[in-house]
């Protein structure tokens, strides 16, 4: 039977969205218990949210000032620690998982699952890989713990109803010192949160100037969608590299995503595998975007994303 731990990610007192979606994912491999651990310097109001969420059944906290920021080499023995007597330790796909978990594998001497995007069973995991092109199935032996990071865009959030236990954990491992926190930079948005926007809006190298990019924020703005781009147009400097949507950056799952000036290559198509209404603009009619694209628009981007942001009104 599985007891499964899922690790909590949260940023200033808000729990993340990707924790639910973990939830999701344990309950398809119908786990005996789901448990959420939060490490925090003050975990109170995270724990209160965590509890909410249906289908978990206990929310296990460990207050630490030095858990006032996600640091996976501080966190991690802590986590070791939390996971004995489970049998899954879960952490989202997300930079916060992909950073922690593969640290708490090593602690616990397994090796990670990584991107678990389906489950065959408890020890017996689908992931993509070349970039979403192909789907491996992934078995762990069934005398170890399984670690494993969960794709967040390939599970719905579990909803809400939970009325889950909150308990503190009193974990006394000896943490780090080789590794402490200077300082968070984060771009500072009112525009919804790319990975957790319902629609969003993307531009490519095509927009040509950060100058320029300006139309697709104001066009999302206009729909009330998230921003993301493409490698190109991030590595031009055209935009900060946490908007990069695709493999080597953000995996999304929004119901509507406009792609922009964006040629469609395979490594940016992974980043929107389970979008739900693809649109795309591009001047080339032979652009491969338009072969995943369900509604297409031919054209010049100049002239048609001020006509689309006029229609909308
Ligand atoms: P381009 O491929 O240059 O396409 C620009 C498009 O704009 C063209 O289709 C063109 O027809 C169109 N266009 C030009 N002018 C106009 C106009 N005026 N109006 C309308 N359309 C116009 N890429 C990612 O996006 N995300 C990733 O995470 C990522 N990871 C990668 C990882 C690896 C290991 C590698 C090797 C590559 C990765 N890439 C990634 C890069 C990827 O291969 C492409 O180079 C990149 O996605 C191209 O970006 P683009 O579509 O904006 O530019």
């Amino acid at each position: 039977m599985s007891k499964v731990l899922i690790i909590a990610e949260h940023l200033g007192g808000k729990l993340n969205s990707s924790t639910a979606r973990c939830v999701t994912c344990a309950q398809a491999f119908k786990a005996e218990s789901i448990d959420v651990l939060v490490l925090a310097d003050a975990p109170e109001a995270v724990a209160a949210q965590a509890a909410k969420i249906a289908g978990v059944g206990k929310v296990l906290t460990v207050a630490n000032p030095a858990n006032a920021h996600a640091l996976a080499q501080v966190l991690a023995p802590q986590i070791a620690e939390a996971a004995k007597g489970y049998s899954h330790v879960l952490g989202p796909s997300t930079t916060f998982g992909k950073d922690l978990m593969p640290c708490v594998a090593a602690l616990l001497g397994v090796a990670q699952v990584s991107d678990i995007s389906a489950v065959d069973g408890a020890h017996t995991f689908k992931r993509p890989i070349y970039a979403g092109n192909a789907i491996i199935t992934v078995t762990t032996p069934g005398d170890q713990t399984v670690v494993g990071t969960v794709r967040t865009a390939s599970w719905p959030a579990a909803g809400e109803g939970g009325n889950a236990s909150v308990e503190s954990l009193a974990v006394s491992v000896a943490l780090p010192t080789h590794t402490r926190f200077v300082e968070l930079q984060q771009g500072k948005s009112d525009r919804p949160d790319l990975q957790s926007a319902s629609k969003v809006v993307s531009g490519g190298r095509a927009l040509g100037s950060s100058d320029a990019f300006k139309i697709i924020y104001s066009l999302a703005d206009k729909m009330g969608a998230g921003v993301g781009a493409s490698r190109a147009a991030v590595d031009a400097g055209y935009v900060p590299n946490d908007m990069q949507v695709g493999q080597t950056g953000k995996i999304i799952a929004p119901e509507l995503y406009v792609a922009i000036g964006i040629s469609g290559a395979i490594q940016h198509l992974t980043g929107i595998k389970d979008a739900g209404t693809i649109v795309a603009i591009n001047k080339d009619g032979d652009a491969p975007i338009f072969e995943i694209a369900d509604i297409g628009l031919v054209g010049d981007l100049f002239t048609l994303v001020p006509e689309l942001e006029a229609a909308l009104g």
